[in-house]
C-alpha cells in the first residue's frame, strides 16, 4: 500500500492486516528511525555522501504486529521520538540518498520473505515487491490529509500541516531514486470522503477479489 502522508496507509494497512490475521510492516518507520539516528549522531544532512557514507551504520530492528508495530535503533525504542516534527521534517532528505534506500530495501524484502504480510510505504509497488498479489495506492485531497494529520498531532494548526505535507510529498515524488509513485498495475483509492472502515472494507474487497 503506497501513497502520500496523510492519505490514512497506516490506520488502513494495520486495519486489513489485523482483519487478515497478517503482519504489517510500516516502511515509513524505518527511514524515519535512519533519521533519528542521523539527527542523534550529527550527521550533515545537507550533504547526501555523509549521509551515505554512515548507511550501514544504525542497527534496526521493526516488529510486524499489528496490534503492537515496535521500532528499534541500536536498541533504543524510538517509536515515539521518530513522530517528532524534526524528524518529519528531515526524513525526506535521508530517504532521497540511493545508499539508505538500497540497505532498507533489502531489510524490508527480507522481514517480506515469502508474503503473508500488508507493507505501507511509498515505493512498496513499484520497487521493494513488484510482484504482490494486490497493490493499493491511496490518496485524499490536501484538505483532507491536512485536516486528520493535525488531528493526530498536538501543538499545529491545519495550515502548518498543508504546507509541510506539501514539502514532503514533492521531496519524495521528485527524487531520483524510488520516487513516490502508482505502479501501474496498482488500485488507486481516493479516501477523502471515505471512513477508515469504509477504506478498510474496500481493501479487504479487492484482497478477495484477487487473490
Ligand atoms: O510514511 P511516513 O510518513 O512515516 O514516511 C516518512 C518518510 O519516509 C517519507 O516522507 C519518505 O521520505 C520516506 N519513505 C520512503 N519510502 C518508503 C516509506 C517512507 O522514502 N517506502
Amino acid at each position: 500500500m503506497d501513497g502520500p502522508s496523510g492519505s490514512g496507509k497506516s490506520s488502513a494497512s494495520r486495519g486489513v492486516a489485523r482483519a487478515l490475521g497478517l503482519r504489517y510492516l510500516d516502511t515509513g518507520a524505518m527511514y524515519r528511525a535512519v533519521t533519528w539516528w542521523m539527527l542523534r549522531h550529527d550527521a550533515d544532512l545537507t550533504d547526501p555522501a555523509a549521509i551515505a557514507a554512515r548507511a550501514a551504520d544504525p542497527v534496526l530492528a521493526i516488529g510486524t504486529d499489528p496490534d503492537a508495530p515496535t521500532v528499534h535503533v541500536d536498541g533504543t525504542d524510538v517509536a515515539a521520538p521518530i513522530r517528532e516534527a524534526k524528524v518529519t521534517a528531515a526524513v525526506s532528505a535521508v530517504s532521497a540518498v540511493p545508499e539508505i534506500r538500497a540497505r532498507l530495501v533489502a531489510e524490508q524484502r527480507a522481514v517480506i520473505g515469502s508474503g503473508d504480510i500488508v507493507v505501507e510505504g511509498r515505493d512498496i509497488g513499484t520497487v521493494v515487491a513488484p510482484a504482490a498479489q494486490v497493490k493499493i495506492y491511496l490518496t485524499a485531497s490536501a484538505e483532507a490529509r491536512a485536516l486528520r494529520r493535525t488531528a493526530e498531532l498536538s501543538g499545529t494548526t491545519v495550515e502548518a500541516q498543508r504546507a509541510a505535507m506539501a514539502t514532503r510529498d514533492a521531496l519524495d515524488s521528485t527524487r531520483k531514486a524510488d520516487p513516490l509513485a502508482k505502479a501501474g498495475d496498482a488500485v488507486e483509492l481516493d479516501t477523502t470522503a471515505l471512513t477508515l472502515d469504509e477504506v478498510i472494507a474496500e481493501v479487504l474487497r479487492l484482497v478477495k477479489e484477487r487473490t
